[in-house]
């Protein structure tokens, strides 16, 4: 497995992905998966025993979500990206800044029509009537059993989806006290130049470094790709621009893990008034334009770049400056 500097960021090779055929290196990833992927922490919730949960709690008590679905993502790339890329990257973050990680949800607003795609509920819609209640229910059921923050990370993001998991986090942060961020891991990262793509170069690049052998590039023919939106992986994609990536995504949200559970009402007001202030331009313009995607039509030429660190770093009032330029 690969190490890095601060071996924070270091992917255990997973046993359903790493070289198919069959080799000892297999076995070692096997039996290392099913207990504790490469000798850190155990920060996956399902996998704890109780008193393990309670002292995890008492460190951080921060619950991260993972959501995604089961979507075509090329064919180059498994179809469970955005569920599987949105769990390391928590795991990792529970890992640096404390927390532990939900199992998570395949399954999301919207989907491409393109094969193997589970679409859950339509694209581009804001009605949610089932990705919504199940956000609500499970930061309800968090705070109830004692977690002081929720950090909800959407590996799956039309802009249907991206409304609904941060609207509803910002209303569950309201409601129940406790605050509770919505964001696809993407929005954490522009400025590292990933302004979210679908199975081109920054997804794939994740997909190389999170799931080492996961990615498949000679199964690519030659551009346009199937179903593939953004710069061209069989070009650009690298396990190098996977961990560069990763590292900005899991530094911010191992800073927020860390912080979120100890603000006091103060903070969480003005991280709110953040939050609402986003959720609501990015419905204003749906609404105004009758496109989804209105809001982020400049998100491209950088506008919005600064969010994740001003994010990271508590500057409430000046990610509100920046809603009015997207
Ligand atoms: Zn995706």
């Amino acid at each position: 497995m690969k190490k890095t500097v601060d071996g924070a960021l270091a992917a255990a090779p997973l046993a359903v992905f790493a070289n198919r055929a069959h080799s000892k290196e297999d076995e070692s990833a096997s039996s290392l998966e099913e207990g504790r992927p490469d000798g850190r922490r155990e920060v996956r919730l399902e996998y704890l025993r109780p008193r393990e949960i309670e002292t995890a709690m008492s460190e951080c008590a921060v619950l991260f979500q993972p959501l995604g679905t089961i979507e075509w993502h090329g064919y180059k790339n498994n179809v469970g990206v955005d569920a599987l890329k949105a769990h390391r990257l928590c795991v990792l973050a529970a890992q640096k800044g404390g927390g532990l990680v939900a199992p998570p949800l395949y399954g999301g607003v919207g989907g491409l029509d393109e094969p193997h795609t589970f679409v859950i509920e339509p694209e581009n819609e804001v009605h949610s009537v089932l990705v919504r209640p199940w956000i609500e229910s499970l930061c309800r059921e968090a705070v109830r059993q004692g977690f002081k923050a929720v950090i909800i990370v959407t590996g799956h993001y039309g802009a249907g989806q991206q409304i609904v998991v941060r609207e509803a986090a910002v209303r569950m942060s309201r409601a129940l006290g406790a605050p509770v961020l919505g964001t696809p891991e993407y929005m954490l990262a522009l400025d590292a130049d990933y302004t979210g793509d679908h199975a081109a170069w920054g997804e794939t690049s994740l997909m190389m470094h999170l799931y080492p052998g996961s990615v498949d590039l000679s199964q690519l023919g030659e551009a346009p790709h199937k179903g593939v939106y953004g710069r061209d992986p069989k070009k650009y994609a690298t396990r190098e621009d996977g961990e560069k990536l990763t590292r900005v995504i899991v530094d911010r949200l191992a800073a927020l893990s860390k912080r979120m559970p100890n603000w006091g009402e103060e903070e969480r007001r003005r991280f709110i008034a953040a939050e609402s202030a986003l959720v609501d331009r990015q419905l204003e313009m749906m609404g105004e334009t009758k496109n989804a995607w209105a809001a982020w039509r400049h998100i491209p030429k950088g506008v919005f770049a600064g969010y994740g660190g001003l994010l990271a770093e508590e500057k409430f009032e000046e990610i509100i400056a920046m809603v009015k330029d997207l």
